[in-house]
């Protein structure tokens, strides 16, 4: 359960309530509680669920998925393998009210009821999630799907206390997202941290800001052909997979021209270099 808070019985005055906060609360969508709440331990599809209702009512719902997915603004129910739906618990009262993001976008980015940082799962786990911005907001960071992350409670305070020691640089951070070229966007991240580590995921959603990069570590290799130089560091998450986190050590001020194909061209001359 994500809640302590029971969820309310099939039919009740307090699911109708519940319901009528946020979204609709007809008969239809009763029924379809009712589904989800007596099969919560054996998720149903919504064949089953079509099933489920015209048992009761002795027609098929045309607006069932539409009905199923309102539901979704008050209960946290999860999208299972199979095209399951569980009935976990109530909406976390922070995530329902918390503003900017749209219920649609919030239930994308939750839905798979993992943790991003340390795996564990609201279902096994019990854990509480969030959605986090990757860049935070303060530093820009917009409510766009691409920028948020489902992170637990416990990770999500983590984040913010690492986050807290650049806070002084805020502005820098804020800045470097903004620029057009994604080299000039990595640069200036790895600049602003003054040296700091930047953690591989503020890193690669920096480097996408603009455009979506499929190899952002490539690009921040590339950096090398102008004089920039960084260590990394791998870092071990808790739910074992490994990422690398990224700290400048030499610097050099950026060229104007595009930097792309000046990359390009000293790349070139490199290799023609070694070849004479
Ligand atoms: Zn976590």
């Amino acid at each position: 359960m994500t809640d302590a808070r029971p969820l309310p019985s099939p039919y009740s005055d307090e699911l109708v309530t519940a319901l009528k906060r946020r979204s609709r609360a007809s008969l239809a969508h009763q029924h379809i509680y009712a589904c989800l709440y007596e099969w919560r331990h054996n998720p149903p599809t919504d064949k089953e669920i079509s099933d489920y209702v015209a048992a009761i009512t002795g027609v098929r719902n045309s607006q069932l998925q539409r009905r199923r997915r309102d539901l979704k603004e008050v209960f946290f129910i999860e999208n299972l393998k199979g095209h399951r739906y569980h009935l976990v618990g109530w909406l976390p009262e922070e995530l329902a009210e918390a503003t900017g993001i749209s219920n649609r976008v919030r239930f994308h980015v939750l839905q798979s009821g993992a943790c991003k940082n340390c795996g564990r799962t609201v279902r096994e786990d019990g854990v509480k999630l969030a959605v986090d911005h990757i860049l935070p907001q303060a530093w820009g960071g917009s409510d766009a799907e691409e920028n948020l992350q489902p992170l637990c409670v416990d990770c999500n305070a983590g984040k913010k206390d690492y986050y807290g020691e650049f806070d002084q640089y805020g502005q820098q951070i804020q800045q470097a997202a903004t620029y057009d070229e994604p080299h000039r966007r990595i640069a200036m991240l790895l600049k602003a941290f003054d040296g700091g580590l930047v953690p591989s995921e503020l890193l690669g959603a920096v480097a996408s800001m603009k455009q979506y990069q499929e190899d952002w570590q490539k690009r921040t290799r590339e950096l090398r052909e102008l004089g920039i130089d960084y260590q990394t560091k791998k870092r071990k998450l808790p739910s074992g997979r490994i990422v690398t986190d990224y700290a400048l050590t030499r610097w050099v001020p950026l060229p104007d021209e595009p930097l792309a194909p000046l990359i390009r061209r000293l790349e070139r001359e490199k290799k023609s270099d070694g070849l004479s």
